[in-house]
């Protein structure tokens, strides 16, 4: 059985007249939210208060909250006793943090895979000079992803600080990616390693300690919780030891002014460091919320479900003439419920603009913020992904391939 997710009810109108119920097939980008979440947002939102902020009730409530979610998301991630859980607004702040907390002279090692928001924060400190960057090519199999990082580990020169980024499961090809082996690498090189846990959190349990992992990132949106905040969770020693990533309130112990006039500030080096200003109370009680969610609904279950949905869904796909499902890994790649296509003869966003006309299915079509990756499985061109979750009933699946069949017989 699908979870409650909002918009189940939602009806949209389609080609000829008439309206049907909304599929929405589109949680890569953004997962509705579990009706249980908003709810639990509903019973909050009268007693909101300002966060560390204020003597009140509610500002206590609000405070007890927002430390309580905290503590939540660090237990929904296997958090280690000393690591941290920073709230920022998403994976792509949760990324954008750690990059601006590197140690001088660290050296990054990223895949060309990975969606912008893992490559785009070190490419920008590579520019500057401040962070060189081995860019690695797309691997076809997880031994030669294993064998190609451990390869370009050892080779660097000097053998200094690093950081390997890597992603759980890819946003185009819905495929996971040997998470535990490549922290393996990683450490026996003397390297720390991030995930990037957007698209792997929301469909398989990711235990911080037990993949071994130094810091996890991931977004409430597509967790099932409404936009506003995501999450970086790890090693404290980097954060506590680099620049505060916004300067403001909240984040300092003291201001002075010092012989010259100017605020001499010291910075605390707690988590407030990096989550100056007022925080997003409401953002971090609905990401906990949805982590309680997803725990007690038990990943076990949630992903048998979704693996008798995706074999559906794939095996559809492929009874259809003229369809091609991009893959990395290959057919026997264990992956979550994301599947990118191209249609013979058919420009991807007039394929994608059918099903929702036609059809009120809604997808998204593209180079899904991956053009490397995309580049590097498809010469030119574009492509449809279609991506579901825990609030998507069997109908939606059967929907959707009854819907690409039938497109691909009409022709364009
Ligand atoms: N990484 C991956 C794998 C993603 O799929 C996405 C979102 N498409 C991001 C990072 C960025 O997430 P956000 O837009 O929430 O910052």
């Amino acid at each position: 059985m699908p979870l409650p997710v909002l918009g189940r009810d939602v009806r949209v109108p389609v080609a000829g007249g008439g309206e049907v119920p909304y599929a929405a097939l589109d949680y890569a980008a953004s997962a509705p939210a579990l009706q249980r979440v908003w709810d639990d947002v509903a019973a909050y939102a009268p007693y909101y208060g300002s966060v560390h902020r204020g003597a009140g009730y509610l500002s206590q409530l609000s405070t007890e909250l927002f430390e309580n979610s905290r503590a939540t998301v660090a237990a929904f991630l296997g958090c280690r006793p000393d690591d941290q859980v920073v709230f920022t607004r998403s994976t792509t702040d949760s990324l954008n943090l750690l990059a601006a907390a590197l140690p001088a002279g660290t050296r990054v090692f990223v895949f060309e895979t990975e969606h912008h928001a893992a490559l785009l924060p070190w490419a920008r400190r590579a520019e500057t000079g401040e962070t060189p960057v081995t860019w690695l090519d797309a691997p076809r199999s997880h031994a030669q992803a294993v064998e190609t990082l451990e390869r370009a580990l050892a080779a660097r020169e000097p053998y200094g600080p690093a950081l390997v980024c890597v992603t759980g499961a890819s946003n185009v090809t819905g495929e996971v990616w040997p998470v535990r082996e490549l922290a393996a690498a990683a450490h026996a090189h003397g390297a720390r390693i991030v995930l990037d846990a957007a698209q792997l959190a929301p469909h398989r349990a990711v235990d911080i300690a037990e993949l071994d992992v130094d810091w996890v990132a991931f977004s409430g949106h597509k967790l099932y919780a409404p936009f506003g905040a995501g999450v970086l969770a790890g090693r404290a020693d980097w954060l506590r030891a680099a620049e505060p990533y916004l300067a403001g309130g909240g984040a300092t112990r003291s201001v002075r002014r010092d012989a010259s006039g100017a605020p001499a500030v010291e910075w605390f080096d707690t988590v407030a460091r990096h989550e100056a200003g007022s925080p997003n109370v409401i953002g971090a009680h609905a990401v906990a919320s949805a982590c309680r969610a997803l725990s007690e609904a038990g990943f076990e279950r949630l992903a048998a479900r979704e693996d008798v949905l995706l074999r559906r869904l794939r095996e559809g796909l492929a009874a259809v003439p003229g369809v091609r499902v991009l893959s990395l890994f290959g057919e026997d790649a264990p992956r979550v419920g994301v599947v990118s296509f191209v249609v013979h003869g058919w420009e991807s966003s007039a394929f994608a603009a059918a099903l929702s006309g036609e059809y009120g299915i809604g997808v998204r079509d593209g180079l899904f913020c991956a053009h490397p990756l995309v580049r590097a499985l498809l010469a030119e061109g574009s492509a449809v992904r279609v991506s579901f979750g825990v609030g998507t009933p069997d109908e939606h699946i059967e929907r959707f391939v009854r819907a690409v069949g039938e497109l691909v017989r009409r022709g364009v």
